[in-house]
């Protein structure tokens, strides 16, 4: 699929105007589908569609138009130029992630991935793909070349990194991944959006993404996207639509509905987040703060290098470590206190006790979540009345 091949390309903000509707006809919305199955005109046509891979109106599973629309509107963000990009979409992120390992992965396989991945990427990582034989090597991927150094020459099959990382916005060098020559490379570039970087352009053959976060922006979707060359990407389909984890056209439907407004609430996101980060820096109660944003972030230029926005997500440390977390939770107003990010409320999370709490002492050490670490998902609100909120809450 040659998505919108002779297109001219438009700068983001008209290109996610335009995306994903090809075959809405002169319905300005791409229709919702809410049918698991479609009527067969004859036996020829049935075997069509229980035999062709993608196969679009046959079985729900298989296939639907408004899942479909979604999936082109994100290959066609994330395609960066090159020809016969496709997508798919997945129940949820997590549906994303394990569909593509167990897709691509056998018994005895060799898996490279980064620390600073995912809690729920890592605990299937260690837990059932561990189980089914797929043994997986973790790196710290801030270091330069040590995703590569850990791949095992015809037997490291993926390599699964993440940027910005959760919770501690940590980077890993988009070229270095993409060079990388034996094993498929896989991003996770939930953090960044489509809008935010396009890993395919550094060469990396997939990219992921929750779009439970900021695709659809609302905090009212759970879904998932892989975006690669079209044949990798027929690939996952063979497998997903035996695993299973398929996409809800609701669901998908809701998701296109935040691609229209995404480049506006990521630049605002990503506006509020430098000044709160650099609020923070300030403040006498903060230890730390982890922003690609600010010229102090270790990997800052390589941020500026890769990142189009520097996005909506930062954290930081409290020298009062819980306590110090736990009342200021209690005092804030505007700010809420909830796991999940990219939507339009700002969020706060303690990761120790949350999203890590499944992580040993040795390895929240290893990840960065001190007790006094907070991730905040900065929202849609005015920026001086978070500022000033945060600042009697931190008082
Ligand atoms: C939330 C998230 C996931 C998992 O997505 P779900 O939609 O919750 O299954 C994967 N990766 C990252 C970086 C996430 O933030």
């Amino acid at each position: 699929v040659n998505l919108m091949a002779d297109a001219p390309e438009h700068r983001p903000a008209t290109r996610v105007i335009d995306v994903g509707r090809g075959a809405s006809g002169t319905s300005l919305n791409p229709p919702i589908w809410p049918t698991a199955v479609w009527q067969s005109d004859g036996l020829e046509a049935a075997h069509r569609g229980a035999t062709t891979i993608r196969s679009g109106q046959f079985y729900g599973r298989y296939g639907n138009p408004t899942v479909r629309a979604f999936e082109e509107a994100v290959a066609e963000l994330e395609r960066a130029g090159l020809p016969d990009i496709d997508a798919m979409a997945f129940g949820s992120g997590m549906g994303a992630v394990t569909s593509t390992i167990l897709a691509l992965c056998s018994a005895g396989s060799h898996v490279v991935a980064a620390r600073q991945i995912y809690s729920g990427t890592l605990a299937f990582l260690q837990g059932p793909a561990a189980r089914f034989g797929i043994e997986t090597t973790f790196v710290d991927s801030t270091q330069p070349g040590a995703l590569e150094a850990a791949v095992q020459p015809g037997r490291t099959v993926l390599v699964i990194a993440e940027t910005p990382s959760n919770p501690r916005l940590e980077l890993v060098d988009l070229d270095e991944v993409g060079s990388i020559v034996g094993p498929f490379t896989m991003i996770d570039s939930t953090f960044a959006t489509p809008l935010g970087q396009n890993p395919l352009a550094h060469g990396v053959d997939l990219v992921l993404h929750s779009a439970t976060k900021g695709i659809s922006g609302h905090n009212d979707v759970t879904l998932g996207v892989v975006a690669g060359e079209a044949d990798l990407i027929a690939e996952l389909w063979s497998y997903g639509v035996l695993h299973g984890a398929t996409a809800s056209p609701y669901d998908a439907h809701n998701a296109l509905r935040g691609i229209r407004t995404l480049h506006v609430r990521l630049a605002q996101q990503t506006g509020t987040a430098q000044r709160l980060a650099e609020f923070l820096a300030e403040h006498p109660a903060v230890s730390a703060v982890h922003y690609p944003g600010l010229a102090g972030h270790p990997q800052h230029d390589l941020a500026k290098r890769q990142m189009r926005e520097f996005g909506s997500m930062l954290a930081f440390e409290l020298r009062g470590g819980r306590d110090a977390v736990a009342s200021m939770f209690t005092r804030m107003g505007v700010a809420r206190c909830a796991t999940s990010l990219g939507g339009t409320e700002t969020l706060m999370t303690h990761p120790a006790t949350t999203t890590a709490v499944s992580l040993t002492p040795a390895e929240k050490d290893e990840a960065g979540v001190s007790e006094g670490l907070v991730r905040v998902s900065v929202g849609l609100e005015d920026p001086h009345d978070l500022i000033d909120d945060l600042s009697q809450a931190l008082r």
